[in-house]
């Protein structure tokens, strides 16, 4: 397909102070960058095993205990990978046999694929929903493990972990808040194994892994860990507790990625924490599906206004509008990666709504959106 983006110049006085809007990796914080420029010379290119940087690693762990308001016992832990590597960890380390999976979008299949596909687990149960909805969470006799996202980035649609209701003696909520961890509120207490990467609402980078674990969660870990089940050493969750533990990682992390998540934790925490960066988030929400309910060309696409994210926006266009075009122009203005996710294949436009995004420019970007599909159509 070789449509050509129309030539569209977006006023300058409509378009946002910053124009990113994607949902991963996405917008870091000037004021971090900058920081990371003023110390780079004592701290990038030192080693991860010496006190500068391990300072800096014990800095995240606490942020983040801080910002979930985690209770006695829970442990951050990391390591190098991503989420994506962090699913393969989950197999190997801290599901026993069955998991169960709610499964309302792309990043939640995928993990129920990796629990399907490993040879060492028993077949996992899955509860699905069709896209821009989410399944109820309910107990199944035998699992050990309930796989929730608490956003499915991929939808815009956020559910609140919760422990299922009647589950085995000792079963464990593992949450996948890749893009919900940092912007959205839960209760610790509530899940035992709270994992993302710092590259949505932690306005850093990708390539690292992060957990907030229970001390069920660790109890699980290191007792698979002491057993003979064969798990890759990077993968393998006890050596990362124990590296965690020592405010290290198995192997090298990407300094600046730990410094930038550094960063946008203080800065929540000192604002007043999670409530402060859920409340951005609540901000930039209503201001987006206000203004997507009230305007004749667009739609949220999530229809139950409690299933609707706060911090991933899917807003549907109607037909004779083309997003593809519309989100072309706005990159061409700037305004970049209001694409919808690929897979889900509608008319759709997608944004981020994280913490480090101001709501006046997410207003900016709904302006934006309504002058180009004013001049699409009047071409
Ligand atoms: C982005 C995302 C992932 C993938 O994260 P990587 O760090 O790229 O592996 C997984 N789950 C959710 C919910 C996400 O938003």
């Amino acid at each position: 397909m070789s449509t050509t983006t129309p030539e569209i110049r977006i006023p300058a006085d409509l378009l946002p102070a910053d124009g990113r809007f994607c949902c991963g990796p996405s917008k870091v914080r000037p004021e971090a960058v900058a920081a990371l420029a003023a110390e780079a010379d004592e701290y990038l290119g030192t080693s991860h095993r010496k006190p500068t940087v391990q300072f800096m690693v014990s800095r995240l762990r606490n942020a983040v205990a801080e910002m979930f308001a985690l209770p006695d016992g829970y442990e951050v832990l990391l390591g190098n990978g991503g989420t994506t590597a962090f699913w393969d960890a989950l197999s190997f380390g801290a599901i026993d046999d069955r998991s169960h999976h709610l499964v309302f979008g792309e990043f939640s299949g995928k993990f129920a694929e990796v629990t399907r596909s490993a040879p060492h687990l028993g077949e996992p149960s899955t509860a699905k929903a069709e896209p821009g909805s989410a399944p109820a969470l309910a107990a199944v006799a035998g699992a050990d493990a309930y796989c929730l996202t608490h956003n499915e980035t991929s939808t815009g649609v956020a559910v609140t972990p919760s422990r299922p209701e009647g589950a085995d003696e000792g079963a464990l909520v593992l949450v996948d808040a890749t893009s919900a961890a940092g912007g959205l509120r839960f209760d610790a207490a509530d899940t035992d194994v709270y994992y993302f990467a710092p590259q949505k609402c932690f306005a850093s980078d990708g390539g690292l892994w992060l957990a907030a674990c229970s001390p069920a969660a660790i109890e699980r870990i290191e007792r698979i860990a002491a057993s003979d089940r064969w798990a890759p050493a990077s993968l393998d969750l006890g050596i990362a507790l124990e590296n965690s533990r020592k405010d290290q990682t198995y192997n090298t992390p990407a300094l600046a990625t730990i410094f930038l998540a550094v960063q946008q934790a203080e800065w929540v925490n000192q604002n007043g924490g999670l409530g402060f960066a859920a409340g951005r988030c609540a901000e930039s929400a209503r201001t987006v599906y206000e203004w997507a309910d009230a305007a004749e060309h667009a739609t949220p696409f999530v229809t139950d206004p409690d299933l609707r994210s706060q911090v991933v926006a899917t807003i549907d266009l109607v037909d004779d509008v083309d997003a593809t075009l519309v989100a072309a122009v706005l990159r061409a203005n700037g305004i970049l990666d209001t694409e919808s996710y690929r897979k889900l294949g509608r008319n759709q436009l997608r944004f981020a709504l994280f913490p480090a995004i101001d709501a006046a420019d997410v207003a900016a970007l709904t302006q934006c959106v309504d002058h180009v599909v004013a001049e699409l159509r009047s071409a």
